[in-house]
Parts: C-alpha cells; sequence; structure tokens
C-alpha cells in the first residue's frame, strides 16, 4: 500500500502550492479533488482560442515582489491591467472610484470640484449620523458598516448609483448589515486613473491559469473526480483512505482545502457562503462590450456583471464567449465561492478553528478552509507560510 507523507484535499491555488513546496523538500504528496479537473476556482479552459475563467474572472495582482517572482516562475504574464466598468441604467462609468468617474457624474474636469462635491455629500451624512447617535462635533464618527463606509468615503450619489444595488445585488444583504472592510478592497482616488488596483505588479498568465497550477502539481499523485468523504468512508480509520478505483493508501498529515465547517459535519451550524453561478455563451462577433469586465450596478438587472473573456488576453479570434454571473446565497449542492465574513459567521469560523486546533494531524487552507476573502496573492503566502513552518 502506497503511503503519502501528505494526503492534500483540493487540488485548487492552495493545495497545488502547498504540494508543489512539499514534493520539492523532497516529501510525498497525494492531492484529490472531487472536480474533475484541476485548479479550483482558477480553472479556465481553452474554448476557441480564448481561455475562460470558468468560475469568474481572476485577475491576478500584488504588491509583494516575493509573491510575483513566485507565479512568475510557473508562467509569463501579459499586461492587462484591469478597468471595470460600470453600467448604471443608461449611464457609464469608470472604476474604481476616480477623476474619470467624478467627471461623468458631475460634468466636472478638476480634483478640486470633486473634492468639493463629495466633502459636501460626505459632511452632511457624517452630520446627520452624529445626530442619529448623539454624538458631539468633536466626537469621531465611525463607520459600523459597509453603507457607513461608503457614503462617508465617497458620498451619496457614488454610493446610490455605483455601490448600494451591486453590493446588495452581491451579496444579498442590505449594505447596513455588512462589514465595512469589504468596500475598502477598492481603491478611491482624485487622479484620471482607472486601474481597478493599487499594486506594484497585475497581469493575466499567458495561456491561462490551469497551466499555472499544472506546473505546481508536478511530482505530486494527483486524482480528481475524489471526494474526500468517500475517500475516507470506504476505509474507515483516521490515516488511510481508499480511491474510487480500489486503491487503497496511507498518510501522515491532511491539508484540507474545503469548507472547515463541513469537514466537522456541521457540528457548531453551517457558515454562510455566497456562491455565483454563470450563464456563458459563445457569440458570432468579436467584441460585445468592448471590456473584460463590465459590472452592472442597478438592481433591475439580474446578474452583477458580465465577463467577456478574450479581453483578458487581448484576443483578436472572430468570435467571443461571455459569462453573465448571477450572485446567490450558498445551499448544499451549489459551489462556494466567498465567505460572508460579518461578526455572526466570523465567531462562528473560530469556533470551528478552535476545534481543528486539537486536531495536529490536519490542517486548513485556502478562501473555504480558512474562511477568509482572500485574493489569489494571499491566499499563496498563506500556503507558502503554512509549507516554511510545516516542513522546516
Ligand atoms: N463594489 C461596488 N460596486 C462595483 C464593484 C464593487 O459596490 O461596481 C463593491 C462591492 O461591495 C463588492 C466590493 O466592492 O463586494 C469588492 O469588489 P471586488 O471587485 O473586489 O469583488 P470581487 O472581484 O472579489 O468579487
Amino acid at each position: 500500500m502506497k503511503h503519502y507523507d501528505y494526503l492534500v484535499v483540493g487540488a485548487g491555488l492552495f493545495g497545488a502550492v502547498f504540494s508543489h513546496e512539499a514534493v520539492s523538500r523532497g516529501r510525498s504528496c497525494l492531492v484529490i479533488d472531487k472536480r474533475d479537473h484541476i485548479a479550483g476556482n482558477i480553472f479556465t479552459k481553452n474554448v476557441d482560442g480564448i481561455n475562460v475563467h470558468v468560475y469568474g474572472a481572476h485577475i491576478f495582482h500584488t504588491s509583494d515582489k516575493r509573491i510575483w517572482e513566485y507565479v512568475n516562475r510557473f508562467a509569463e504574464f501579459n499586461n492587462y491591467v484591469n478597468s471595470p466598468i460600470a453600467a448604471y441604467h443608461d449611464e457609464t462609468y469608470n472604476l474604481p472610484f476616480n477623476m474619470n468617474t467624478f467627471s461623468r457624474m458631475w460634468n466636472i474636469r478638476t480634483p478640486e470640484e470633486a473634492e468639493k462635491i463629495i466633502e459636501s455629500q460626505r459632511n452632511e451624512y457624517i452630520a446627520g449620523m452624529k445626530k442619529e447617535r448623539g454624538l458631539s462635533d468633536d466626537e469621531e464618527f465611525v463607520p459600523a458598516n459597509l453603507e457607513e463606509q461608503a457614503i462617508s468615503l465617497a458620498g451619496r450619489d457614488i454610493y446610490e448609483k455605483l455601490i448600494k444595488e451591486y453590493t446588495e445585488k452581491q451579496w444579498g444583504r442590505p449594505c447596513t448589515e455588512l462589514p465595512a472592510f469589504i468596500i475598502k478592497r477598492l481603491p478611491f482616488r482624485f487622479i484620471y486613473d482607472n486601474n481597478y488596483f493599487n499594486d506594484r505588479y497585475q497581469g493575466i498568465p499567458v495561456g491561462g491559469y490551469t497551466g499555472i497550477v499544472e506546473k505546481l502539481l508536478e511530482g505530486a499523485d494527483v486524482r480528481t473526480g475524489e471526494n474526500y468523504f468517500d475517500v475516507m468512508n470506504s476505509a474507515g480509520t483516521c490515516h488511510e483512505g481508499v480511491l474510487s478505483d480500489g486503491e487503497r493508501f496511507t498518510f501522515s498529515k491532511l491539508l484540507f482545502t474545503g469548507q472547515i465547517d463541513e469537514f466537522y459535519g456541521y457540528k457548531f451550524g453551517p457558515l454562510q457562503y455566497r456562491s455565483v453561478r454563470f450563464e456563458t455563451e459563445k457569440l458570432d462577433t468579436d467584441n460585445f462590450q468592448g471590456n473584460a469586465v463590465v459590472n452592472y450596478t442597478s438592481k433591475d438587472v439580474p446578474w452583477t456583471r458580465i465577463i467577456e473573456h478574450k479581453h483578458f488576453e487581448f484576443g483578436k479570434q472572430p468570435v467571443t464567449i461571455i459569462s453573465r454571473e448571477y450572485s446567490s446565497e450558498w445551499e448544499p449542492g451549489a459551489e462556494p465561492y466567498y465567505p460572508v465574513n460579518d461578526e455572526k459567521n466570523n465567531a462562528l469560523y473560530e469556533k470551528y478553528r478552535n476545534l481543528s486546533e486539537s486536531d495536529k494531524d490536519v490542517m486548513f487552507g485556502g478562501r473555504l478552509g480558512l474562511y477568509k476573502y482572500y485574493d489569489m496573492d494571499k491566499d499563496i503566502m498563506a500556503a507558502l507560510d503554512l509549507a516554511a513552518k510545516e516542513l522546516a
């Protein structure tokens, strides 16, 4: 019977980075994934020469030179810069919130004009909120939720046309019940700069993301279409598994990158996640929307955004492939995408995390295992940190 140092559950980015680090330090890994392909949610599939981001748009960005150099070992990155467009009824704006957005919104040109308008909307709002909370003029107003954060940062016009309805569609909750940090992800600047990220390094891997994960997994045994819970149930003991073809194996330690609440049988109750559904269509036109990402920020349009995949790699194909993205609450059977990091869910996650501390031979990783709204660079960083600790 084959023995592995590590059983890695989930062939996504976290599992693949950990496995790469383990293999390169002479350890053996079996990586399993319940899907019939590797790469988790960064999986891309080539259709008619276009790399389709099957589980939603992934744009790599980081300020960490070490992480940038690390990913560049596994792919060549192009010079794509994410500059989404927002469509609000018949109005079109540049994102993130910058002088292009403000000049279109108020027909102005200078930072001074924009700052004046935002300042007056912000002051009016903060004064009202202070009154409501019984705060004196000298006391500071601290935004307690996403709505308060957004209006006190960007003013009411921006909030109402570009944030409120989009956010409520994406998260399925009122902005007053969402954590402020979600909106802090977006840059807000008084220069004419449509770059969605503030990071030093950015790009899309030429040829798609799947190739990166393929390379990371070299040297590990990889089995797709294998559900961890079935693999373990068939064996009946905790350091042994049986694959669907009947092959038995043993392992010393487990890295689990699926949902931590599912791992523990939902014993404290289920954590909440947001799920996303994609409606993908091939169109007989070479350019549908002129941009990779268009956000639909009004609630009367049921999808949150439309991705036109070819534009991530400056494609010149005669056809195009688009995906409409619909957001919904996760329920069993759907794909979990985003942890809902509000107070209630974070507290519940802590219970699972505490429980996991006593499982010395089990490690957790990734957005689902750590219940964190990680971008790819942070996910890699967390996997490298775990590897450094574990494999020292
Ligand atoms: N957001 C918004 N309007 C937009 C784009 C984003 O209000 O047009 C807010 C929304 O609350 C969203 C958050 O900013 O959840 C973070 O957006 P990001 O694009 O980082 O989300 P992701 O790409 O991770 O889905």
